[in-house]
């Protein structure tokens, strides 16, 4: 049995978070390789050290020395070695660090790494564990994705058999230049790492217990998801909660490696567990996983008498969309008339052009645009199937007096997404929460 377990910064914060995952460590045999954020926040005002990396560049690149943020980020990493009473070298790297800054001889990407560089030199010191860098095996190809087969076999070679620490958030680039992936990235080294040790299992450790089934900032109190599929989750993420880096799922669902978010300050929480599937339901009668959403989309809507007959008109308006890259995320059509909803800060900049273009290529009746649209998400794959569900979902929100602005639902079933106006957006999920998820 080998689990991979993965610590987020909050968890890596200090040195009693150390101690915490020393805990959660010993508590299981089996969690062997532990990847590991850079420092994160220990109180809300605080600063994470990626953050402050990133500012030390942007000093140095203006010829403005960073040294009081330096020293920051430099007592941050000596002060957690002071309280956990170890002994590892780190003052002369810092110290090099430092010296290249400060003559512009380092790139931001490698600049940003060393957060997470540092974290793992302290927390394999602290364990006992071997200290193996992602420079040494994640490796990038040119276009920027991971050549993951040569990062895995690398891999499985730098960890055989022994207990390792590895830094997230970074790897190489074939020219030998440290690349990041993009913010929050760790979650990514960790899912490479349980898919190139083809890991039973994926702990994603962090300062929740799971995925909340709505926003806390809407929900009071909202239950966790103690069970989601790869796909659930992919349309959760999609529609706006923010849970994992979204390149996190692949690597593990490519090999079928459940992936369990924990804790770290409530290790005894079972979090949430997300797999292919699930035998069972964990509660029969809920048929809603989460619900989530965003606000501040817009929908252009165009009418012409007779457009249903017409071919090639949906891929005229798609196209103009296409010129200004602009994605678009949902498309609700009537007879004569069709709709493209998309993020209104998407759309602003090229508003005017968009809306001649259309109207000189499809010759439309009217184009009208609505702004000020919220898109709510209800996710769930116990939707599928079963009548009533959506009739349920709208009497409860006809009730609360909430107007639905569009509908829209895949025919997988996994969701019924719907639009309705900015201002009724918490109330939405409210009610959908109070009706369906409780
Ligand atoms: N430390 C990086 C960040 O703050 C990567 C990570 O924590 O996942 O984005």
């Amino acid at each position: 049995m080998l689990k991979v377990v993965k610590f987020g910064g909050s968890s890596m914060a200090d040195a009693g978070q150390y101690r915490k995952i020393r805990d959660i460590i010993l508590d299981d045999p089996a969690r062997q390789v532990v990847v590991v954020s850079a420092a994160g926040k220990r109180f809300s005002d605080d600063h994470k050290i990626t953050d402050l990396l990133y500012l030390c560049h942007a000093h140095s690149q203006y010829g403005v020395d960073c040294n009081r943020v330096f020293d920051m980020i430099k007592s941050r990493y000596q002060e957690i070695r002071a309280d956990l009473g170890i002994t590892v070298e780190i003052d002369d790297e810092l110290d090099a660090l430092k010296r290249r800054l400060d003559k512009k001889a380092i790139s931001q990407d490698e600049l940003a790494s060393r957060g997470e560089y540092f974290s793992a030199k302290l927390m394999a010191a602290y364990l006992g564990f071997k200290f193996v860098d992602s420079a040494d095996w994640v490796f990038f190809k040119m276009d920027g994705t991971v050549d993951k087969e040569k990062s895995y076999a690398a891999l499985k070679e730098l960890a055989a058999g022994e207990s390792v620490v590895i830094p997230g958030f970074y790897g190489k680039m074939p020219d030998g230049n440290i690349k990041t992936f993009t913010r929050g990235g760790s979650d990514i080294t960790g899912a490479l790492a349980a898919a190139a040790l083809d890991a039973d299992i994926y702990e994603n450790w962090t300062d929740v217990s799971g995925i909340l089934m709505a926003d806390p900032r809407i929900v009071e109190n909202p239950e966790t998801i103690p069970e989601v599929t790869y796909d659930e989750l992919r349309e959760l993420s999609y529609s706006g909660a923010q849970v994992l880096h979204e390149g996190t799922i692949f690597p593990v669902r490519e090999k079928s490696i459940p992936l369990n978010i924990r804790n770290t300050n409530a290790p005894a929480d079972a979090g949430t567990m997300i797999k292919e599937g699930f035998d069972t339901p964990v509660n029969p009668d809920r048929f809603i996983t989460g619900i989530t959403g965003k606000k501040n989309f817009s929908i252009i809507s165009i009418s012409k008498r007779g457009l249903s007959n017409e071919v090639g008109t949906l891929r005229k308006i798609l196209t103009v969309l296409e010129r200004h890259n602009i994605s678009v995320d949902y498309v609700p059509n009537g007879i004569d008339n069709v709709s493209v909803v998309l993020e209104t800060d998407a759309l602003t900049p090229n508003l005017y052009d968009v809306l001649q273009e259309i109207q000189a290529e499809v010759n439309p009746d009217t184009v009208d645009v609505h702004d000020q649209i919220a898109v709510v998400a209800a996710v769930g794959r116990h939707m599928a199937g079963r009548p009533g569900i959506s009739g349920k979902l709208f009497a409860a929100l006809g009730e609360a007096g909430i107007n639905i602005r569009m509908i829209n639902q895949g025919p997988d079933e996994l969701n019924i997404i719907f639009g309705v106006s900015n201002d009724d957006f918490a109330q939405a999920i409210r009610v959908l929460y109070n009706s369906f998820a409780k």
